[in-house]
């Protein structure tokens, strides 16, 4: 369950492209922040959640928000801008017992390609070559097929998948997903045979009835009217009302909602959030993480390529949870406002919290506005003390 948000340049108040997503999980699920630098492969595997696939000679620099036992991610970015969150969506197809998780796809999509046409590209492909499956719970049973907006400072495209058929839409403005299939008519893209399939299937009668949501969602459609969550009707509203003016810190607002439940509380939890800034290559993109339970308590941190003396995890896989992590201390120190006692404490932490994320965001602030006089050290240096300084404060909020 999860809500995923896009704002192009041309809906955006400045001239960039806005990022955001919430990973709602099982609420004890930890998710990191982690980082894996640009590396060379002698090795000619690489060991996804299930199963292995030909490496590349060369993967990027990721970011990733990641639950600490899989090899794929939630969310992330990489060092050219290149970002990607998916959602858990339900089809008509079968789902595989094993196979590459759409949060592998995601990592992959994030780790060789240097555009969002290039990520979209490559998940198609290795889609296509090796499928999707496996369970996405580490306890339990959770079996999905996967959607995405892959995105980076110029362009987006939403991609919703049914096993191995794939569409694709290119996104105009600003577009939200979530946890329904969206992608209306017969897309901008799609695989070739997808609609004889869905033909002899008999999801629709023929080739004017092929209306991708209707045809292939497993809820029941009645008439035109394929049923969204309505967290993605709330997403969308907000976008859309927002569309021509969208900020970071608006982005942030939109994952804090609580009436559509876009932060969502309970059984299913936002484990992890993401707001992204994304600009051209010559310019640095701005990566803000909580790396912690529900974004309403929790403030987001600054990133920036390239990624030294910023708090990050080695990548996962990770064997065991680890109590010393900042998302175990943070879910534990939240638990007593989760039950609606010490009301008074909680207001006092957030007033806290929404404080100290505010001078970290006008820090970042001022100095993304002093860029182009600064050397790029000079720049990183100062990046790096803000991230390190938000951090401190965030564990010094829980203490
Ligand atoms: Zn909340």
């Amino acid at each position: 369950m999860c809500d995923t948000l896009i704002s192009l340049p041309n809906a955006s108040l400045d001239d960039y492209t806005m990022f955001g997503k919430n990973s709602d999980r099982l609420s004890d699920e930890v998710q990191l922040i982690t980082h894996q630098p640009r590396k060379t492969h002698e090795e000619e595997e690489v060991k996804c959640t299930y199963i292995s696939i030909p490496q590349v000679k060369e993967t990027y620099a990721v970011l990733l928000s990641q639950p600490w036992w899989m090899w794929g991610a939630e969310m992330g970015t990489n060092e050219f801008g290149v970002t990607i969150g998916n959602e858990a969506v339900y089809t008509k197809e079968k789902i595989k017992k094993t196979g590459l998780l759409g949060m592998d796809l995601l990592r992959l999509g994030l780790e060789r390609t240097k555009t969002a046409k290039g990520a979209l590209d490559t998940i198609i492909n290795l889609l296509e070559k090796y499928n999707q499956g496996g369970n996405c719970a580490y306890n339990g049973k959770m079996l999905y097929h996967n959607s995405y907006i892959i995105a980076d400072h110029q362009e987006a495209y939403v991609l919703e998948t049914a096993d191995k058929w794939w569409i694709v839409e290119e996104v105009k403005d600003v577009r939200a997903i979530s946890n329904s299939l969206s992608i209306r008519g017969k897309g901008d893209m799609r695989r070739e045979g997808i609609i004889q399939h869905a033909i002899e299937e008999g999801y629709c009668k023929d080739d004017d009835d092929f209306d991708f949501a209707k045809t292939f969602a497993k809820s029941k459609v009645i008439g035109d009217d394929v049923p969204l969550t309505p967290r993605a009707v709330k997403s969308t509203e907000l976008l859309n009302d927002a569309a021509g003016s969208i900020t970071v810190d608006m982005m942030m607002e939109f994952l804090r909602e609580h009436e559509a439940g876009i932060c969502m509380h309970g059984a299913f939890e936002s484990v992890g959030s993401q707001v992204s800034h994304l600009k051209p290559p010559r310019k640095k993109s701005v990566h803000w993480f909580t790396g912690s339970n529900h974004p309403c308590l929790s403030m987001y941190k600054p990133y920036t390529f390239p990624i030294r003396d910023q708090k990050v995890n080695s990548p996962g896989p990770y064997e065991k949870k680890n109590n010393d992590w900042f998302w175990m201390k943070h879910a534990k120190f939240i638990e007593p406002f989760k039950k609606q006692v010490n009301e008074k404490e909680k207001l006092t932490y957030m007033n806290e919290f929404d404080a100290l994320e505010r001078k970290i965001f006008l820090n970042v602030r001022d100095l993304v506005k002093q860029e182009e006089d600064l050397k790029e050290d000079d720049f990183m240096e100062k990046f790096n003390k803000i991230n390190n300084e938000a951090w401190k404060k965030a564990y010094e909020l829980i203490m």
